[in-house]
């Protein structure tokens, strides 16, 4: 069976609706849909909507949120429902990137809750999970992954791994210009898949690779076919760039 390739873009506090609908017209001057390739862009929410719209005749391409809150609706200042993020044209939601778990505090069980909410209201949750440079040099990647994918199989149910995309992002590769190599991702793809199946997950999961993925080191990290996609920072925030990207790979 071929892969179907996810390339996810995560544009961060970039890109306010102006700048994201040039984006997105830049990007359709570039591109067409591709066979067996996903493309998915969150842009800051306020630009959801801009995207959504401009990219909506394109198959390939889903539109997602960076986050959410877990909860439908109340006194959550500064928060967005899931419901709101797909009123306005989201289809997929980034659940406990990094900056969120290190910057803003995210804790495992945060996560999970989003995970399931959104799996409740119909929307694909891209669950983020990664060890920080100290865990890794202190030989703790793998009980770290383990911890953050255990707190979510504590809450999915095994069928429900269908609808769930998962990113291994190494946080001391996230921004920093230094990518995982291709084996050591794939040695981390290969842990997380073990411990779903052991756990009754028969579904196989995409786990994407996202840490300072470029131009440069796109096609040796998905010559891995451990890889089920790349979800991108850095690189994605230039149409162009991105347009070129996209098309490597496969
Ligand atoms: C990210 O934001 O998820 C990411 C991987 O960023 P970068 O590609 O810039 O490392």
């Amino acid at each position: 069976m071929t892969r179907r390739l996810i390339y996810a873009a995560n544009w961060k506090m970039n890109h306010g609706p102006a700048e994201a609908l040039a984006f997105a017209e830049r990007f359709l001057q570039l591109t067409s849909p591709v066979e067996d390739r996903d493309l998915w862009f969150c842009p800051p929410a306020v630009a959801i909507r801009v995207v959504a719209e401009a990219l909506r005749l394109r198959p390939d391409v889903r539109v997602g949120a960076q986050n959410v809150h877990w909860e439908p609706k109340g006194a959550f200042t500064g928060e967005l429902s899931i419901s709101m993020v797909m009123e306005a044209g989201a289809r997929v939601v980034l659940v406990g990137h990094s900056e969120r778990r290190h910057l803003f505090g995210e804790t495992d069980e945060q996560v999970a809750r989003k995970t399931v909410t959104a799996l409740a209201t119909g929307i694909t949750p891209l669950v983020c999970v990664g060890e920080t440079s100290a865990e890794r040099e202190s030989g703790r990647t793998e009980s770290v992954i383990q911890r953050q994918v255990e707190a979510v199989l504590a809450r999915v149910g095994p069928s429900d791994w269908s609808r769930v995309v998962l990113a291994y992002e190494p946080v001391w590769a996230i921004g920093t210009g230094k990518n995982a190599t291709p084996d050591d991702a794939a040695q981390v793809h290969e842990l997380i898949r073990f411990q779903l199946a052991q756990r009754g997950v028969a579904i196989r999961v995409p786990i994407l690779y996202g840490g300072s993925v470029s131009l440069a080191n796109v096609l040796s990290l998905l010559a891995r076919p451990e890889l089920d996609g790349v979800l991108v920072g850095g690189a994605s925030l230039d149409p162009d760039r991105w347009a070129e990207l996209v098309g490597l790979g496969g």
